[in-house]
């Protein structure tokens, strides 16, 4: 086994400490509870479960309202407890599932801001935490990346480009890092000519080139907000400034992303378009396990582009740098307005550039609060998203 320097491992502050051998063989199967398992990450969670079933089982599922879908999964792991999360005391019942003692890993795939509170109860029960739900860390990053080292449990990343980071970096001093750089496809306007924004429609909107994923992490694509909330969730899992992290258009997705060191080597992470691959190494990690994911063929991948993202005619980039740099309650207020924005527009309310419209003038119109405890962040989210919806009308 390769042997692993677990000093001074700041990119890797939710590490333990190296078991031994016996108690790391029995604990080789992580029980994982899957918080948003009929959305697009939790379906590809519960494949992962199946393609590595002695690695990974599947101990709790919940879904919002889709009661029929979450019954279907259901079928497949008829052990795994069940949640609904709509009506009243749907978070309870998410706490519940995510603190329940048999499991060790909690994968918060919730649209949204909604797996929050969850999360920080996995956290406090002791348990490993796998984010896709880049929201909550964009909102109160430092708050749980805080409690998770006050625990000594890990908060593993599972979007893609932070999933690449995290393999790019492993064994790496985190003081030989010069620059993060996120890869990005553009979205489906990337060659769109800015005064044709305008009349981007829902449709078209919805139509990504490369992932087929929920509906507003694609609109959030489109409108480049994902990468710029990508930009803040970097900052907050590998503890680095958010000017250190840079966003570059690849528009195959095929580079996940990539890590500068100060000797000028680049470290990239490749594979397929396909989110299973970051969901398994969370949960295997730090081990590789083999899988049936198709393999990459770079004889027929052709050739792969790389250009600067359009920041003048997007500016969901500019806007998440100063709300990174400045902090606070910023990326809260950003992040708030966002969600409120894109609901806006997928119901026909706004036009395209409202939703950076809308984002831009709720930062504007709410305060900034320095050095925010968890209620601070909750009460600057509520005034964002009601500044927002008044924006947004
Ligand atoms: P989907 O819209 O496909 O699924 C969302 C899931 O969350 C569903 O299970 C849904 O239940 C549940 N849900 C919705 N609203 C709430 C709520 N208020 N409280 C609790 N549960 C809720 O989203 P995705 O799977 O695409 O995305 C999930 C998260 O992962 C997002 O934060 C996204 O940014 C992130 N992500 C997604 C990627 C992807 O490829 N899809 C890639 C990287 C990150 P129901 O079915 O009942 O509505
Ligand atoms: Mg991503």
């Amino acid at each position: 086994m390769k042997a692993i320097n677990w000093r001074n491992l700041k990119f890797r502050p939710n590490v333990r400490k190296p078991r031994g051998l016996d108690t790391f063989m029995q604990t080789r199967t992580r029980k994982v509870v899957v918080l948003g398992a009929t959305g697009s990450i939790g379906k590809s969670a519960l494949k992962v479960a199946k393609d590595i079933p002695d690695r990974m089982r599947i101990v709790g599922i919940s879904a919002h309202s889709n009661a029929d879908a979450l019954a279907e999964a259901a079928k497949e792991f008829p052990n795994a407890k069940t949640a609904l999360s709509s009506g009243d005391g749907g978070q309870e019942r998410l706490v519940e599932l995510a603190t329940m003692p048999e499991a060790d890993l909690v994968l918060i795939a919730i649209v949204g801001t909604g797996g929050l509170k969850p999360a920080l109860a996995a956290i406090e029960a002791g348990k490993d935490i796998a984010v896709a739900s880049k929201e909550i860390l964009v909102m109160a990053g430092e708050v749980v990346m805080e409690a998770a080292r006050r625990k000594g449990v890990r908060v593993l990343p599972v979007d893609s480009e932070h999933s690449a980071i995290f393999q790019c970096l492993d064994g790496q001093d985190p003081q030989s890092v010069r620059r993060l750089i996120l890869t990005c496809s553009g979205g489906p306007f990337r060659k769109t000519p800015s005064h044709e924004l305008a009349h981007a429609t829902p449709e078209m909107a919805l139509r990504h080139p490369t992932w087929n994923m929920g509906r507003k992490i694609t609109v959030d694509s489109a409108t480049l907000f994902n990468k710029a909330l990508e930009m803040i969730e970097a900052r907050w899992l590998f503890d680095i400034g958010v000017h250190r992290v840079e966003v570059v258009v690849h528009p195959q997705s095929i580079v996940h992303s990539m890590v500068e060191f100060v000797d000028r080597s680049v470290i990239a992470q490749l594979s397929h378009s396909d989110m299973c691959l970051p969901i398994q190494y969370a949960v295997t990690y730090p081990e590789r396990v083999a899988n049936s994911l198709e393999p990459l063929d770079f004889t027929k991948l052709g050739s792969l582009e790389f250009e600067a993202p359009r920041r003048e005619d997007f500016p969901a980039l500019d806007l998440a740098e100063a709300a990174g740099s400045v902090g606070g309650t910023r990326p809260a207020v950003l992040n708030a307005a966002n969600e409120v924005a894109v609901e806006a527009f997928l119901a026909g309310r706004i036009p395209f550039p409202g939703i950076w419209k809308t984002v831009a003038e709720t930062l504007q119109r709410c305060p900034q609060v320095p050095k925010p405890d968890l209620d601070a962040i909750l009460a600057a989210d509520a005034e964002a998203r009601s500044v927002a919806a008044s924006l947004a009308n």
